[in-house]
């Protein structure tokens, strides 16, 4: 006999159960995403999976990463009401519409013009006007809007590139994953002081590279 499915509060309750006791305990996070349905994000054959904290293929090659991951980035970002916030690497948009949830505004950049497409028709049909999506390569962040009070990275880069840096302003959280693409990397939390950078290593993570160019 096969067990009956789970109800929609039951998947959610063990959705939040699950990024607690992965230690994500910001309750402005974890309210942020309990209100933005993963499934929204997942499309196809895995979409029924969208509520178990594992990544996920989307459209592209690219992956969804895994909630509490997602959960834990955000937590480190410490995004504040009035925060502008970049993030490179929209690949579904959740990560965006969570940070959407805490930030003043969120402008998000990937260089796949599909990925960023759909990600915005669910930013739309979610009512979250303050997303601006952007097709360009992140590497190079986005100069023209610099600086932001916090960056977050999610795909790997060897070492947290310069540009990106040079846009994060005074007092100001960038969280990426830095390492080679091939292996296990390191979430690495960047403060910028008044005079240089501090460096915090938060947890093994593994990411989809960061490439050169758009896709
Ligand atoms: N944050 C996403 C997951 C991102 S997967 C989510 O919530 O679903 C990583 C994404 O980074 C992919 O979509 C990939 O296309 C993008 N990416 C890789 N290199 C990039 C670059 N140089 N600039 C912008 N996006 C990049």
């Amino acid at each position: 006999m096969t067990p009956p499915a789970a109800s929609d509060a039951e998947r959610k309750m063990q959705f939040l159960f699950a990024l607690r006791s992965k230690g994500v305990t910001d309750k402005r996070v974890l309210s942020a995403m309990e209100t933005v349905d993963r499934g929204l994000f997942v499309k196809g054959i895995f979409e029924d999976r969208a509520y178990e904290d594992m990544p996920l293929p989307i459209a592209s090659g690219q992956t969804i990463s895994q909630p509490s991951v997602v959960g834990l980035m955000t937590q480190a970002l410490d995004v504040q009401p009035k925060s502008k916030v970049l993030e490179i690497g929209t690949g579904s948009g959740y990560q965006a519409a969570i940070l959407a949830r805490l930030g003043r505004r969120v402008y998000t950049v990937d260089r796949h013009r599909t990925l960023v497409r759909e990600a915005r028709a669910v930013f739309d049909a979610l009512d979250l006007h303050n997303i601006t999506t952007i097709t360009g390569d992140g590497s190079f962040g986005l100069p023209e809007q610099a600086p932001f009070d916090r960056i977050i990275v999610t795909a790997a880069a060897e070492d947290p590139p310069g540009p990106l840096l040079a846009q994060m302003a005074i007092g100001g959280i960038m969280v990426l994953p830095v390492g080679q693409s091939d292996a296990v990397q390191t979430l690495l939390k960047v403060t910028r002081l008044n005079a240089g950078y501090d460096y915090q290593e938060l947890m093994p993570v593994r990411f989809v590279p960061l490439l050169e160019g758009l896709g």
